[in-house]
């Protein structure tokens, strides 16, 4: 039976295909399609595994059984029977050869795949002791990826395959069928996995529309929904959805009407594609002649090629941050990111490429096994430059790395989250100590611009005294309206009062920008406000002429500018924003 869940929509288009339910812990399971010829060993990979997992929990069995009757446990040999008994069972390994087989899922996949499978009959169960036993079946299906992970594949994950038209394979129920992703949450390091992974489209239960997750997805330009509610407890693996980005839809099991429909839409939005990929090499130019710079954000240096496909001018934001996450705590070493950054700076060919230094914290963990949990307010915690200051060497690390990867090509280097005098005379210090502990290694660095992030309203409202020490800021929206507004900005219990528009968000928009251009500095926005079609006309409006955004948006961003009159949009600007309702006066 067709139905509809709503969420929010954060990464436009429509993606049809079968769902796979994953488990979030579970995520860093690669998942990827194997040869035909390969069933047989990848079969052979989950039965090894499975086999060595029966024999050692055997093993401990009769560990215990050799202790006295009183000191072994009698809840850790009840325990290990039920282990034993779950890893024998008949549906977990018909079930892990069924998606082998028939859709040539890899081992891990298929393990963890037929685990949600199983999962659910357990949920479903009306005993709370056989209820509960979906908590061993894990822990098994664990111990059985560990072992794989130990004997790694001898097949790798092949290329991400380039997009399909999904609407020739909608009814095509071979294994080639596009596969969407529908997850209770998914980390920013997990989205990362998933640049390399074969799902059309994905969908979580929790996130709000610039919480991290959903930045990545819109990087990835796939379509997304987030804050989707209980769509992972809705959804049964396999079952046939449509994921409407642009809505913020997923319909599950859709009859064949609205499959058509949806095809019909998704053809719209690929020819809509190719309309504006032929902006490409058109200047962004305003029709009364005004010259804007759009700029890519990106979160790995191998994204830089499509930021130079979308035909971006630089850089306006390197997410540094990615290449810090899901290490188990083990950050990348000075060579390691200096690689790292002079494959960004190369890699944009000349053009300029904005640095800002590590921001982590918040949604956006270390790790996500390890989420600060203790804190009550990790937003409001130790996240971004106060990370960095309270170890300062390995924040010199990082500074080092950029400077060194500055000899390469235009580099500026971005700190987020300033607010303090204090932090900034202190941020600025640990680059004067780094340039020169590189000079005391005789190592050779390149000049750099600096810049900060204005996303705290303190900050926003203390812009004259950033200004007396960097070159440049880049407004981080997606923060400035979550500090200002007291909305947490991955929360989608409160995504309805996460407002841009908000006269206080953007009078701070408009104020810092304001005075940027009076004294002549380089002012951009580089939050997802700058990829929103609908903001771009007020943007410029308020006098901004820099955007950075994810490549993805670029095309849609210029066709805004080149339709628009910046003489005319000055007065509308000012109009919407002394207005108490400025999202009255905006064209709907
Ligand atoms: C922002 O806050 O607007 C920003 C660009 O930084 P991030 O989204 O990475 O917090
Ligand atoms: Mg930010």
């Amino acid at each position: 039976m067709t139905f509809t869940v709503h969420g929010l929509a954060v990464a436009r288009g429509i993606a049809i295909g079968r769902a796979v339910l994953v488990a979030s812990s579970r995520i860093d399971v690669a998942h990827y399609f194997i040869d035909a010829s390969r069933v047989p060993e990848e079969i052979d990979r989950i039965r090894v595994a499975r086999n060595a997992v029966v024999d050692e929990l055997q093993r401990l069995q009769q560990g215990l059984s050799q202790m006295g009757p009183n000191d072994a446990p009698q809840e850790l040999t009840a325990l290990l029977d039920v282990h034993l008994m779950l890893l024998q069972d008949e549906a977990l390994t018909s079930g892990v050869k069924h998606w082998v087989t028939e859709r040539l899922y890899n081992a891990e996949w298929a393990l963890t795949t037929q685990l949600e499978v199983i999962g659910r009959q357990f949920d479903e169960m009306e005993d709370e002791y056989l209820r509960e036993r979906k908590a061993d079946l894990e822990q098994v299906a664990e111990r059985i990826l560990r072992h794989m992970k130990g004997a790694a594949s001898p097949v790798s994950p092949p290329p991400p395959s380039p997009r399909r038209n999904q609407q020739e394979l909608l009814l095509d129920d071979t294994v080639d069928v596009p596969l969407v992703l529908v997850a209770h949450d998914l980390s920013p390091a997990d989205m990362l996995q998933f640049k390399q992974s074969v799902f059309a489209g994905f969908v979580t239960d929790v996130g709000g529309k610039t919480s991290h997750t959903a930045i990545v997805a819109r990087s990835m330009d796939i379509p997304a929904v987030v804050g989707a509610r209980s769509a992972s407890q809705l959804v049964r693996q396999d079952d046939w959805v449509i994921i409407d980005g642009d809505a913020g839809v997923m319909i599950v099991d859709p009859s064949p009407i609205i499959l058509a429909e949806y095809g019909f839409k998704q053809r719209q939005g690929e020819l809509e594609r190719q309309r504006l990929s032929r902006l490409r090499h058109t200047p962004a130019v305003t029709m009364d002649g005004e010259k804007v710079e759009l700029l890519a954000n990106i979160e790995m240096p191998d994204d830089a090629p499509a930021a130079l496909a979308a035909g971006a001018l630089g850089v306006g934001l390197f997410r540094s941050e990615f290449l810090f996450m899901g290490r188990q705590g083990k950050l990348p070493g000075e060579e390691e990111q200096y690689q790292a950054y002079r494959r960004a700076v190369e890699g944009m060919q000349g053009l300029p490429v904005t640095i800002r230094t590590v921001d982590v914290g918040a949604d956006k963990p270390l790790d996500y096994a390890h989420r600060d949990d203790a804190h009550l307010n990790p937003a409001l915690g130790l996240r971004a430059i106060r990370w960095s200051l309270a170890d300062p060497a390995m924040f010199r690390t990082q500074l080092r790395a950029i400077l060194r990867a500055a000899v390469h090509g235009k580099v500026k280097l971005l700190i987020p989250m300033l607010a303090h005098g204090s932090e900034i005379r202190q941020a600025l210090a640990q680059i004067d100590h780094a340039r020169a502990e590189l000079d005391n290694l005789g190592m050779a660095y390149g000049p750099i611009q600096l810049g900060a992030m204005i996303e705290i309203p303190a900050a926003a409202l203390s812009v004259r005294m950033f200004l007396k020490h960097f070159d440049f800021l880049s407004i981080g929206t997606n923060d400035l309206i979550q500090y200002t507004l007291a909305i947490d900005r991955a929360d989608e219990s409160v995504a309805h009062l996460y407002d841009p528009l908000h006269p206080a968000v953007l009078k701070l928009v408009a104020e810092t920008i304001a005075e940027c251009r009076a004294q002549g500095k380089e002012v951009s926005v580089c939050g997802e406000m700058a990829g929103d079609v609908s903001a771009t006309r007020l943007l410029l409006g308020l006098g901004l002429r820099s955007f950075s955004m994810h490549p993805s948006q670029i095309l849609a961003i210029k066709q805004e500018v080149l339709r628009s009159d910046t003489r005319k949009l000055a007065g509308w600007a000012q109009a919407v924003l002394n207005d108490d309702e400025p999202s009255r006066l905006m064209p709907s």
